[in-house]
């Protein structure tokens, strides 16, 4: 990857252009159906956006068929939770090929462990004797994957809770009463995933998962290929240390506001955009990876 030191790290402050990495649309916990995460993309002006919904593969499809009317690249993506050691972590697949089986077995799979969690939550809830059923929760997941979100959202909605803030206080956040574990794969096996579909691997938010150094070496052994330096949960120092990690690792940089709809959040979509000098070298790895995965055939 002896090309990145040739473009260098500039941190730009473009709000033209740029490349948003990380966005959850409906099919997930996000707002934003596929389609209408395109047309704000091209409203903020971006180049590229990337949709990343939790573990499912969904949206892409209706993603590009309104990216290909629009001026703007639709990378497809997802985000995995991964078991590394004893943390759970997330992980972006980035330039994916979403019709890859693997992944789609590995979607369906964390599908139905989701829905498992869920119904364990219900379990706990009445234990505690809060009057929470599936029927709620499904009332507000749709179609999508469920996630804590809709929980919290559907605790507002039965009564228990008045908000979804509240929900995560007091039965959702890590350590509470309702945040019950899931079955996760392991993060070397889901690299391994993602790149015999033709993507790349990068850690997600490692600044908020409290992903430390030697952790970054070892998904790094493991054959990861960039880290998410830009987050709205990374402040400027973590951005400038993770970059210190990327060149000690041979890693790239990527970023992205991790966009789950207008008052969702921390972050508008495009405010954590990346400078293309980030997202051209990212598009050449999706390049050598996808020539790999066709190789492996
Ligand atoms: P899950 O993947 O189902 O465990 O849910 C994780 C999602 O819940 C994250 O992507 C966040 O959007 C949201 N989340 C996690 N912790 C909190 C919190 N303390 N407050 C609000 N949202 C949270
Ligand atoms: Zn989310
Ligand atoms: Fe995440
Ligand atoms: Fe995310």
């Amino acid at each position: 990857m002896w090309w990145v030191w040739q473009v260098g790290f500039r941190v730009s402050e473009n709000r033209q252009g740029g490349a948003d990495l990380h966005a959850h649309t409906s099919s997930s916990d996000g707002v934003l159906t596929p389609g209408e995460m395109v047309l704000a993309a091209v409203e903020a002006e971006l180049q590229a956006v990337a949709i990343t919904d939790h573990d499912t593969l969904a949206g892409i499809g209706a993603a590009r068929a309104e990216a290909q009317q629009q001026p703007i690249d639709l990378v497809a993506g997802i985000e995995i939770s991964v078991r590394l050691r004893n943390l759970e972590i997330h992980l972006l697949g980035l330039f994916i090929d979403e019709s890859c089986s693997q992944l789609r077995q590995l979607s369906l799979s964390s599908r139905r462990a989701r829905r498992e969690r869920a119904e364990r939550m219900v379990e706990r809830a009445r234990s505690l004797r809060l009057d929470l059923s599936m029927q709620h929760i499904v009332q507000v997941a749709g179609s999508a994957t469920i996630g804590r979100p809709h929980v919290a959202a559907a605790m507002v909605a039965a009564g228990i809770v008045p908000s979804p803030e509240i929900a995560f206080r007091r039965y959702l956040g890590t350590g509470r009463p309702l945040a019950v574990p899931r079955e996760l794969i392991g993060a070397p096996e889901a690299i391994g995933i993602i790149h015999r579909a033709g993507g790349i691997a990068v850690v997600a938010h490692p600044g908020s998962s409290r992903v430390r150094a030697t952790l970054l070496e070892e998904l790094s052994a493991a054959g990861l290929d960039a880290i998410e330096v830009r987050h709205p949960r990374h402040g400027r120092q973590r951005e400038q240390l993770l970059l210190e990690q990327c060149r000690r690792l041979g890693l790239l940089p990527s970023g992205g506001s991790d966009f789950h709809g207008p008052g969702r959040g921390t972050a508008k979509l495009g405010e954590y955009r990346v400078p293309m000098d980030w997202y051209q070298p990212l598009c050449r790895q999706a390049q050598e990876r996808k020539a790999q995965a066709v190789a492996k055939e």
